[in-house]
């Protein structure tokens, strides 16, 4: 991972976008800084597009989408999008009604037998407002030990369900998207963009396992300082990293991002 001064102005010039995650990346500690929530408005100002993709539950991708200055809020791991049009806020699944009916009443089994044998893993405290995944608190309130939180993601494994570790939370899910995958698609479908140019005009900032896949997929790739806790678990790094951590470093990316397309960088 190299430092934030090694991006280039020519680099930065060629975005559109910015894709960014939540928790543990502009949220420090679960919670939005004034810091953090400055950067945001400076990225928006600057005429870059704003997404946020996160492990989060469509629920809080709809408030994100109403109240924060972005362009697209993408939950549940790349399963759902939220956008502004006009007055109302548009919802995307990335299934038909009959579709998610039918997932939900099978990761419902799902679920329960996983909580039989896991009575000491509690459910996240953000699952009323999800759609497509069920999603265990394994750091959020208490630490679970890891080979733990293993044990939760091979049984479910064996039940037929994927499972996305983040920093805080275990999401099972039937998705077959994974965060990159599932956000390159509605990048695609919102903004007219395809694929490919998606991976290499938006840049992405993230911070932990559940954001490999986009570390993997992106061109431009940066995490926050925390991602070191990470590191060993990811099969990819991202090509830049902040010195701070959470929020203050989401802010520190975005003043190199700015810079470097002001040339100053
Ligand atoms: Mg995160």
């Amino acid at each position: 991972m190299k430092s934030l001064a090694a991006l280039s102005s020519d680099e930065a010039r060629t975005l559109r976008g910015v894709v960014f995650d939540l928790d543990g990346t502009v949220l420090t500690r679960g919670a939005l800084t004034l810091e953090a929530y400055r950067a945001l408005h400076e990225l928006r100002a600057s005429g870059l597009e704003l997404v946020a993709s996160t492990g989060r539950p469509a629920g809080w991708g709809a408030v994100l989408a109403r109240q924060w200055p972005l362009d697209l809020a993408i939950s549940e791991n790349g399963a759902v999008a939220h956008r502004r049009a006009g007055d109302r806020l548009e919802l995307v699944d990335g299934v038909d009604a009959s579709t998610r009916e039918r997932r939900r009443d099978r990761l419902a089994s799902i679920v329960r037998e996983l909580r039989a044998s896991f009575a000491d893993i509690p459910l996240a405290d953000d699952n009323e407002a999800r759609r497509t995944d069920t999603t265990f608190d394994v750091r959020e309130s208490m630490a679970t030990p890891a080979p733990r939180v293993a044990e939760l993601r091979r049984a479910a494994a064996a039940l037929g369900a994927r499972t996305f570790e983040s920093s805080i939370h275990v999401h099972v899910t039937l998705e077959t998207d994974d965060k990159a995958s599932g956000t390159v698609r509605f990048l695609s479908r919102a903004f007219g963009v395809d694929s490919t140019s998606a991976l290499a005009r938006y840049a992405f900032i993230g911070d932990s396992a559940n954001d490999e896949a986009c570390f993997s997929a992106f061109a431009t790739t940066f995490a926050v300082a925390n991602v070191r806790e990470w590191l060993r678990q990811l099969g990819r790094t991202p090509r830049f990293v902040s010195q701070r951590s959470e929020g203050a470093g989401f802010a520190e990316i975005v003043e190199a991002l700015l810079a470097g397309q002001r040339g100053g960088a």
